[in-house]
């Protein structure tokens, strides 16, 4: 099929024509959650920018795999364990299970394989041991390090030279590394501390380590794409970089890096660090699914994306809309008319053109309609058919029907009394609930927000 897909490659800084390795299967890799807290907003961006590529290279190919790990070893969960004093087992499916509903409630596909990291400590072992074998790592006293300086390419993908990260790397010097620059592969634990046993006693991996090992498990040695939020091109990609190209002596590992920017509040970035986190959860109980989904959409993924109220009240305003031309149908859509998505991922354009279908359809013109209803469906929103969206807001309210019926009643009788003031005050209560009131000729009806 005839296509042009671009994507912006991070390692060459470019757009570039999207030319894959074996068209027949289609390979991408992103780094999914450290299961220690539960997901949030920014981390849904990820998600659902990755779904959103996947459902687009779906379109194209015939067959496409993705993996997606789960890291549930690192140490910041080791930390969560001991401030929460909850066993680390208890953390990591606790947080794996909102995840999955979290992945759920906002329509991802669930990816090929979802690898998890606890899974592959023998595989991180042995890529270590090789490693080693091959001088591009040493051991010193049952802490393993990659050394940097073995590897020619290093800084290639995040663009620093050697010397520069030298410099930055001084204030964290370990005395067991030969080199600042250089970083753990393997490193002892405490008795307490979860532990493999290893040729260099009882430790765990390093956090880069998993991704090299999983993805080449996965997708062989050499796949598409690989990508993940900003955050990730350094260290976490420029390490795996080093390690899976000196281990299998080879310049290719992933062909095409994709970077989300950050979710922001305030311009700043949303993290757990900065207390300034909205879960997945929470923002979906206060939206639904879709008006998160469509907000994360709704700026081109490579710009950061401020959350805010007014955001998320245009994208519900702009579902609800599309919801009156909802329609059970799924036709094929060409090409022509996702030719946004195919240009770098470009959301916010596909997201004009659905706006376009919805006008034409609203005039009445069935074919653009069906192509309204399938676009909207392309990028996983409509995942709920009318009753279910009109069921869910019902449920997102907590007040009930008869209530309702009663405020307006009351409000009529205030009206006729002449107080006006009271009559607002409970429009406005309502509204505050989520209840639109609507005065007609001789009656006042209600809706949902
Ligand atoms: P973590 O659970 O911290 O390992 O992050 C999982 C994914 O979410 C990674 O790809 C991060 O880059 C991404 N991520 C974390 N915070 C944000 C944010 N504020 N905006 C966008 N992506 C983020
Ligand atoms: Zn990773």
């Amino acid at each position: 099929m005839s296509h042009n897909l671009k994507i912006t490659n991070s390692l060459t800084r470019q757009k570039e024509i999207f030319k894959p390795i074996n068209p027949k299967a289609i390979t991408m890799y992103a780094c999914g959650p450290t299961v220690y807290d539960n997901p949030h907003v920014g981390n849904a961006r990820t998600l659902i920018v990755f779904d959103t590529l996947f459902r687009v290279l779906k379109k194209i190919y015939a067959k496409v795999s993705y993996v997606r790990n789960i890291t549930d070893i690192d140490d910041k969960i080791i930390e969560e364990s001991k401030n929460k004093k909850k066993s680390i087992s208890k953390i990591t499916e606790d947080v794996t299970k909102v995840f999955h509903e979290n992945c759920k409630s906002l329509n991802c596909l669930l990816p090929t394989k979802e690898p998890k990291a606890t899974d592959h400590i023998d595989e991180m072992i042995k890529m270590t041991e090789s490693l080693i074998k091959k001088n591009f790592a040493y051991e010193v006293k049952g802490h393993v390090y990659f050394s940097v300086s073995s590897f020619k390419d290093y800084g290639k993908l995040s663009n620093k030279d050697l010397d520069e990260l030298k410099t930055g790397s001084r204030i964290e010097v370990s005395k067991l590394k030969k080199d600042p620059i250089d970083f753990v592969l393997w490193k002892p634990s405490d008795i307490n501390d979860p532990g493999w046993d290893s040729p260099w006693g009882r430790g765990r991996p390093g956090w880069h380590l998993e991704c090299s090992v999983m993805s080449e498990k996965y997708l062989g040695k050499h796949f598409d794409i690989h990508g993940g939020g900003l955050d990730l091109i350094f260290p976490h990609h420029e390490n795996e970089i080093a390690q899976s190209c000196s281990n299998n002596s080879s310049e290719r590992f992933s062909n095409y890096w994709v970077h989300n920017g950050f979710v922001t509040i305030n311009k700043e970035k949303m993290s757990k660090s900065l207390g300034n986190i909205i879960s997945i959860s929470e923002a979906v109980n206060k939206y639904s699914g879709q008006v998160v989904r469509l907000a994360l959409l709704s700026a081109h993924y490579s710009q950061p994306l401020d959350w805010n109220d007014r955001l998320l009240e245009d994208q519900k305003s702009t579902i609800e809309k599309w919801y009156q031309l909802y329609e059970d149908s799924n036709v094929e859509i060409p090409l022509d008319i996702i030719d946004a998505l195919l240009d770098d991922l470009n959301t916010p354009g596909f997201i004009a053109k659905i706006h376009e279908l919805y006008n034409s359809a609203n005039k009445g013109d069935d074919k653009s309609k069906k192509l309204f209803n399938s676009a909207c469906k392309l990028i996983g929103l409509f995942d709920l058919n009318k009753n279910e969206w009109e069921s869910l807001k019902k449920t997102n309210t907590d007040i009930s029907e008869e209530l309702i019926l009663k405020k307006i009643a009351a409000r009529s009788s205030a009206k006729q009394n002449g107080d006006f003031k009271l009559a607002d005050q409970i429009r406005d209560e309502l509204l505050n609930k989520g209840i639109i009131i609507e005065d007609q000729k001789d009656k006042t009806t209600w809706k949902y927000k």
